[in-house]
């Protein structure tokens, strides 16, 4: 079975999390410092605050920037639910907007509508690895209310030069086990605006500066040096498998190239995607879960990211504090999306035994 994806970590991480072990000090200490040090790198960023989770980072940007009850946050209405259960968390309200069909991610026309009043903050989700058309999103919201960067499966995508994370006022990343980057659990916030860093800090640590010190409410969103040491030796090697992700995806466009009813994920210029995941649209006679069914059958992993849109789900759709526009866009990626194996442990025979696989499910009809 050539799988959606696949964790392998090497001898290194296993060396790096037996150092840890062996050190005595389990909880947050030197090693969460280093990654989010060399994290910060990744990200072009001046700080980067590591928590528990990816949704955790999304709760503390948002409390970082005073998000709470009585704003409203503007989400895309096709993405993973943390996005919009963070906003709740914070006890503000969700607007869902529309994303296009094309890239999958936020419409800024769509964002631009949706801003109002109470629009206290707007949250592009680089969603499968690409950055958000931000081009187009930058000058509708940048002077108007701070971005938060749902950057989760987009670790090192670049915007013409600059690096996820970089390009709002936060953003936010996730360790979880089917990343680009893996720990089981964990998360990040980017920023170049030293206050947030320093809130974030603080509140990470139930409020505290100095032990016993309490400066704010706070939590406990705080890292483990076990997960750090994890993901340590892998940021040394992101480049390489950032590139094998490339090669594949490339080989995936030159084999599947013309295969009729089948729009292949676009290539946007200004735009250098990581490639979580190599996501095409079934259009034509033949239904999407019936081709995810016949790759299934001959081997192929394949998955639907994501299903539905947020708002067809009634605990989003009858919340008191989530309103949707229409979102036709959402509605089509989520009824044609297929994701495709891509990830970094794939050879070139399993890349074309995909393509191999659709041609000929898609030739048979
Ligand atoms: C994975 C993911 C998150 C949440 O990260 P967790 O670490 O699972 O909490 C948020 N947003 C998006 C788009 C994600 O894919």
């Amino acid at each position: 079975m050539i799988r959606i994806s696949d964790v392998r970590l090497g001898s290194d991480v296993e060396d790096s999390v037996l150092r840890v072990l062996r050190s005595g000090r389990l909880s947050q200490g030197p090693v969460v410092a280093a990654l989010e040090e060399e994290f910060a790198r990744l990200a072009g960023t001046r700080h980067a605050v590591a928590v528990n989770n990816g949704t955790t980072a999304l709760i503390a940007a948002l409390r970082g920037i005073g998000i709470g009850p009585g704003d409203e946050v503007v989400v895309p209405d096709f993405t993973f639910v943390a996005t919009s259960n963070a906003v709740l968390a914070t006890g503000a309200d969700v607007r869902l907007v529309d994303v296009r069909a094309d890239d999958f991610c936020v419409d800024p026309e769509a964002v631009a509508a949706a801003m109002g009043p109470r629009t206290a903050a707007v949250m592009p989700v680089h969603l499968f690895g690409q950055p958000a058309d931000l081009d187009a999103l930058l000058p509708v919201v940048r002077d108007r209310v701070p971005i938060v960067e749902d950057a989760a499966q987009a670790h090192g995508a670049i915007w013409r030069g600059w690096p996820v994370g970089s390009l709002g006022r936060a953003g936010c990343f996730s360790f979880y086990a089917t990343k680009n980057l893996v720990a089981g659990e964990g998360g990040i916030v980017t920023t170049d605006d030293a206050d947030l860093a320093d809130h974030l800090r603080v509140l990470r640590n139930q409020g505290m500066r100095e032990r016993y010190e309490y400066d704010v409410v706070g939590e406990n969103y705080r890292m483990t040096d076990l997960v750090a040491a994890v993901l340590l030796p892998q940021l040394a090697r992101y480049d390489e498998q950032v590139a094998r992700r490339r090669e594949h995806a490339s080989r995936l466009t030159a084999g599947l190239h013309g295969l009729p009813g089948l729009v292949l994920p676009a290539a946007t210029p200004g735009r250098e995607h990581v490639w979580h995941q190599y996501t095409v649209r079934l259009v034509g006679d033949i239904d999407r879960d019936t081709v995810a069914k016949r790759l299934g059958e001959v081997g192929v992993g394949s998955g639907v990211y994501y299903p539905r849109p947020l708002h067809e789900y009634a605990c989003y759709r009858e919340h008191p504090r989530v309103r949707a526009d229409p979102t036709p866009g959402a509605s089509e990626a989520a009824a044609t999306c297929l994701s495709l194996p891509v990830h970094a442990g794939l050879t070139t025979d399993d890349v074309d035994r995909v393509v191999a696989a659709l041609t000929s499910i898609i030739g048979a009809g």
